[in-house]
Formats: C-alpha cells, structure tokens, sequence
C-alpha cells in the first residue's frame, strides 16, 4: 500500500512526487507511456514567464510568480541548466503600447520585479533582427528559459533516488474504493493500493476525476505547432519575443532555447482528440506571424517541427484542490500555460497545504535534493574529460555525431533514474539524435546501446515506446 499515488508523469506530477519524498511517505508515480514527460511537458516553449499575462488574484498568478522565484535554485540543485534571458512584449503600434502599460501595471501587482517600458532605440540595441514596424516593447528582466523534459526528468529521477516508485506503461484505467484507500488498476488489471490520489493527468485529468467519481470541471485540448531552428541560429534573438497580446491570445513567440536553438510557435487551435501532428496550414502560420516579428530568419536552418497540446479548462484557472466529491483525491488539473513555471510553487502548496491534510508530515532525514546534470559530460574540461576517459572508456567513443554524444552519455541515461529505455528517451536525455540530421546516423548505435545494457533483443527496442518498433527482424 502506497500513501500517496501520482497518476501522471509530466511536471506537475514530477514536482509533485519530488516534494513528497521530502516526508516519511510511501510514495509511486503512475505514467501511462514508456517514459515520463511525454504530455504537455515533452512539446511546450520552455518559458519561465515572469508573471504579468495572468490575471491577478488568480492561481496562475500567484504560481507563476513563486514559480519563477524558486526555479533559480530548483534547477542548480537538479543540474538542469536555466537562464534568466528576459523576455520582451513588442508593441507594433501605439495602441498596442498603451496595452504594455496595462501588462505593466498587472505584472506589478502579481509581484513581477524590474518591469520596464523601453522604445524603438532600445529595442533594437537589445535585438537587432527585430521588424523594422516595431515601435516599443516591455522589458521583463525576470522572464527566463528551460527545458521543460529535462526538468521534468530530473525532478522524478530525483524523487526516484529519494525512495519513490516509477511505474511507466501503466495507463490508470479504473478507480475503485476500498474503504478510505484506492485501487488504481490499468488495462491489463495490474493494480495499485494507495491512501490518497493526486491527479496531474494534463490534458486527461478531467478522465482521471471522472473515473474516481469528480465532475466538477472540463478540460479540453488546444494545440500549439512550432518550428525549430538549428543551433547554427544562436543569437538570431537574445530575450523571449512576445506579440502584445488581444482578446484572441498571446500569439506566437521567437524565443532562443535554452540548449541555443532558435523556436518559433505555438499555434493555438482548439482540438477533439487531443492530437500533436503538425500540420502545413498551422507551420505556415507560424512562418508568416513569425516573419512579423523579425526579419531575416533562416528558415533553410529548420531541423524540426513538432506540437504540443494545452490543457485548458472551463473554470479558466488552475483546479488545484481536494475533490469536494471524492475524499482522498487532489486535483492538479487543467495545467495550462503557465504551468512549467508554476510547477515548483504547486509541488509545495500541494504537499504542505492539502496532503498535509492526510498525514502526520515527518520529515525524510535522508533526503538529497541534489542531481548530477544530465550533460555533465559537455561541461568538463578537456583535462577533465580526459581523465575519465582512461577510467570509463566508452566516454571517448561519439555516437551523435552532430550533437558529438558519447557512448558513456547513453549509457548513463539508461541506467539512471528515471532510466531511458527507447530511442527517443535516450534523446531527450542527451541530445543524441537532436542535431542536424535528426538521428539518421545514430538511431541504430544508440538502439544497440539500449538493448545491450537492458538485456533485451535489439528487435524489442523502440523509438518511442508501445508499437514503435525500429526493426522487423533480421534479413539475414
Ligand atoms: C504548446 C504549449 C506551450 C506551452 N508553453 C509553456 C511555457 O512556455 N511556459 C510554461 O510555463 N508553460 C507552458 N505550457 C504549459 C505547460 O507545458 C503545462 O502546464 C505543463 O507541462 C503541465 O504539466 P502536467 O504535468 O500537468 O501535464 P503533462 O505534461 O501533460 O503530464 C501529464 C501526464 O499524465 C499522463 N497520463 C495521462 N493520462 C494518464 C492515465 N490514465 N494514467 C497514467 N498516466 C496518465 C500523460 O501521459 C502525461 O505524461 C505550454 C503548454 C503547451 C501545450
């Protein structure tokens, strides 16, 4: 029997889990896919937004700010980097300044430090490929980049080296009550007992409450395409680039990445089926609105598009609370924009103000909040490098070839909590296939990699879990 069961493996739930290892707690975290960060917080911009689009008062606000407060220290102890790059509203008429005063005057209130209106001369200075029609802009100093399944990866390889249980291919399929506690069975009947349920489902936790008994709320999907520029493009722009926002949204952003690629998006299109294909008409919109925002951008350094889908909900705010229906179930849900900044401010409110509810909180004496970096590897010196080469050889052999990955790298990422067991989670995990040509030469090596160190046969390994097989069988 579990204390506390998280059914969802993006952010929320990895911020989640990790707070909750802080306390004597038995603690597991359900994940539908082979891998964790596969929702909402595998395909988003990787903001860290200041915390002046949302409404003051609302739960967006509020954990939007403290979110951007705690992301500094959260992501050195986790070894992710983070880089606190500014962002910029940009206004192309005078109107649309006299709306950045308006985010001004928000942004103070929910608590944004350093917000400043500066002009055209300015703008410029700060990013010289900005369109010859903007005007003026809203500096946000504190606005910052992430990525977002890095983070999500560390936060639960970190709860994992803690003492929590991950279980991935584990789609929770019923929920039943057995007295006070829940039984969390998937497809094929596998089951969890657990105390209490906290619901980070993404765009599925309206499914997760309406399995457990709460209708209180819908979610529903609302895609987002991008284009990704190769890391060729570092320095096209320098801050986050934002239209002024209108009564039809954000719009798109230019943003550089925190690993130095340029990304360009997201649409916003309502969806039924909650999918992530990209499309020709929502990547050409991306292309035009774009080529407002700045001239000259190589579009021929393209190396991939993708899409993500938003979980929105009809309450138009975070739900972040126990189900007045169901006794022992928390809700995370409809975690929408902001919700990778606000991931570290809802762990804690969500530990320390509604499991507290539950539990004697005792605290876990041998908690380690620390994480080794994933690319720990690229930040050593040569000397360095080479020393633990002579140690562990296989950090002297590149796989990547574009991305330059070693085979220790891979190695690492597939033994290392939360451990990589297909392609594409090696990938997000080291870069290895990220670069120019997109895992054309190393899909096979890094595969190989995957079967040796996990005993499976080399036709097992996936690109991405389920049915995504690489190979079919030998030919000879
Ligand atoms: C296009 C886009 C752009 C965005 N940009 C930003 C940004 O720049 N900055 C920002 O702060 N926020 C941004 N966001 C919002 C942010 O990505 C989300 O708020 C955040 O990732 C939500 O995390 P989550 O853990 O709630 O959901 P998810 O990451 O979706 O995680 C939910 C998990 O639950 C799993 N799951 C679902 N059903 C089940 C089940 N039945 N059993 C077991 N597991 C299940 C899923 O597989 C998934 O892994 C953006 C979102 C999108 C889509």
């Amino acid at each position: 029997m579990f204390d506390v069961a998280v059914i969802g493996g993006g952010v929320i739930g990895g911020a989640v889990a990790r707070e909750l290892v802080k306390y004597q707690l038995n603690v597991c975290i359900l994940e539908k896919q082979a891998d964790v960060a596969m929702g909402q917080s595998r395909a988003n911009s990787g903001i860290v937004h200041a915390g002046f689009d949302a409404v003051s008062g609302s739960l967006k606000a509020k954990f939007n700010v403290l979110g951007n407060q705690m992301m500094e220290d959260l992501s050195k102890e986790l070894g992710v980097k983070f880089k606190r790059n500014g962002s910029l509203v940009v206004a192309f008429s005078q109107e649309e300044m006299n709306t950045l005063s308006v985010l001004k005057e928000r942004g103070e209130k929910n608590g944004v430090s350093g917000l400043t209106i500066i002009n055209r001369e300015r703008l410029v200075e700060l990013e010289p490929n900005i369109s010859k029609n903007a005007v003026g802009a809203l500096l946000a100093p504190t606005g910052g980049i992430i990525c977002p399944y890095k983070l999500t990866i560390a936060l639960i390889g970190n709860a994992m080296d803690n003492g929590a249980t991950l279980y991935t291919d584990f789609d929770v399929a019923k929920i039943q009550k057995d007295g006070e506690n829940f039984i969390l069975l998937d497809k094929t009947e596998r089951k969890v007992n657990a105390k209490i349920i906290i619901n980070c489902a993404g765009i599925y936790s309206q499914e997760i409450a309406n399995l457990a008994g709460d209708y209180s709320f819908t979610v529903g999907g609302r895609k987002g395409e991008y284009i990704l520029l190769d890391r060729e493009c570092q320095g096209f722009v320098n801050s986050t680039l934002f239209f002024t926002p209108t009564e039809k949204g954000k719009g798109i952003l230019v943003s550089p990445t925190v690993d130095g690629n340029i990304i360009l998006g997201p649409t916003a299109q309502v969806v039924d089926d909650k999918d992530v294909t990209t499309t020709v008409g929502g990547l050409n919109m991306v292309k035009e609105k774009a080529g407002e925002m700045c001239e000259n951008i190589a579009w021929d350094k393209t190396i991939t598009s993708f899409a993500g889908t938003r979980a929105f909900c009809d309450r138009h705010d975070f739900v972040i609370e126990e189900s007045k229906a169901v006794k022992g179930l928390i809700n995370c849900a409809g975690i929408e924009s902001p919700g990778l900044t606000s991931a570290p401010a809802i762990g804690k409110f969500v530990v320390e103000e509604l499991v507290s509810k539950h539990f004697d909180l005792r605290a876990n004496e041998n908690f380690n909040g620390k994480r080794e970096a994933d690319d720990f590897f690229k930040e050593l010196n040569t000397e360095q490098k080479n020393e633990l080469i002579k140690k562990e050889p296989s950090y002297g052999r590149i796989i990547c070839r574009c991305e330059r990955i070693t085979e220790g790298e891979i190695v690492r990422a597939v033994t290392t909590n939360p451990r990589a067991t297909n392609v594409d989670a090696v990938k997000r995990r080291t870069r290895a296939g990220m670069g120019r040509c997109q895992g054309g030469f190393c899909q096979i090596y890094v595969a190989e990699i995957i079967s040796r160190e996990l005993g499976l046969s080399l036709e097992s390994v996936t690109k991405s879990g389920g049915e995504s097989y690489i190979l079919r069988g030998k030919t000879k």
